[in-house]
């Protein structure tokens, strides 16, 4: 039975790895899971960046060296929490690129190597992580960044939302066997969040991609709250599902696609 008080300090005494956490939507959630009374490990490929947000969030934030497309770092990120704290309970597969975007939409010319690239980093390392929850976790959460592309794709991130296609299947295949286990596996999908991601990108890629007001983007504090709820008790019931936050924008623009589809169609 719930009780108020509980609902305050989420995920107190709960311990957690995020990868990507370093920056972003990840470091939000680093952020928020610490203010919920988790301890987290953040897993991530900027040293500096990473040791500096770790010192900055205090003593329940440590931070680790992994490279998500090397399943052996995965692994290792996993062990960590385990011989630092005892257990793990929360497995955020976070870390994400946005891979090749200039010439996605043009499918003479795509670039496998990047499609592969951004297959390791998105996608692959979901399900290695997934593998890894499995291995290491008898009870707790997975949960898997994607993206509205995943629900939407975008023309010009093809490769990317590919990917993100990828990591809602990861999470739908991996339910069932994870429950079995104990264990949830849940996506979010954000909209156009603002993170160096996106920030770095150059005006005229982002005006490209993101037609229209959906280029403003969300705060990543608000990913992080749905990443807490998800990772809480609170979700006890919820395995297998894609929580798109994205001010409905897949929704209104999937009802307005006929006004864009390409002539012959
Ligand atoms: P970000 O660039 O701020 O953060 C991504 C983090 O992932 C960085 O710290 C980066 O160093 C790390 N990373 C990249 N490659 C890695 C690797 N191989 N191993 C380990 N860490 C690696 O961007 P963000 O927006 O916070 O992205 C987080 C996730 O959210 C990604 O999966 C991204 O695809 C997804 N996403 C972002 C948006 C957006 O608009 N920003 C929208 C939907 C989904």
């Amino acid at each position: 039975m719930f009780r108020t008080a509980q609902l305050l300090v989420r995920l107190a005494g709960k311990v957690a790895v995020i990868t990507g956490g370093a920056s972003g939507i990840g470091e939000a959630t680093a952020k928020e899971f610490i203010a919920n009374g988790a301890k987290v490990i953040i897993a991530d490929i900027q040293d500096d960046l990473g040791h500096a947000v770790a010192a900055e969030l205090g003593p329940d934030a440590t931070y680790t060296h992994c490279d998500v497309a090397d399943e052996s770092q995965i692994a290792a990120a996993v062990d960590l929490a385990v011989s630092r704290h005892g257990h793990l309970d929360i497995l955020f597969s976070n870390a994400g690129i946005g891979g090749a975007t200039s010439q996605d939409d043009d499918m003479a010319s795509l670039d496998m190597a990047a499609f592969d690239r951004v297959m390791a980093v998105n996608a692959r390392s979901t399900l290695a992580g997934v593998k890894h929850a499995a291995r290491a976790m008898s009870a707790g959460v997975v949960l898997c960044t994607a993206s509205v592309a995943s629900v939407l794709p975008v023309p010009e991130a093809a490769i990317y939302s590919v990917s993100k296609a990828a990591v809602v299947a990861v999470v739908r295949a991996a339910a069932a066997p994870m429950a079995r286990r104990g264990l949830r596996v849940n996506a979010i999908s954000p909209t156009t969040t603002v993170t160096p991601m996106v920030t770095r990108l150059p005006a005229a890629v982002l005006s490209k991609m993101f037609s229209g007001s959906n280029v403003v983007g969300i705060e990543p504090e608000y990913v992080a709250r749905a990443a807490v709820y998800l990772a809480s008790d609170e979700a006890r019931y919820i395995n297998g599902h894609n929580l798109v936050v994205d001010k409905g924008y897949s929704v209104y623009k999937a009802a307005d696609a006929g006004v864009a589809m390409p002539a012959g169609t």
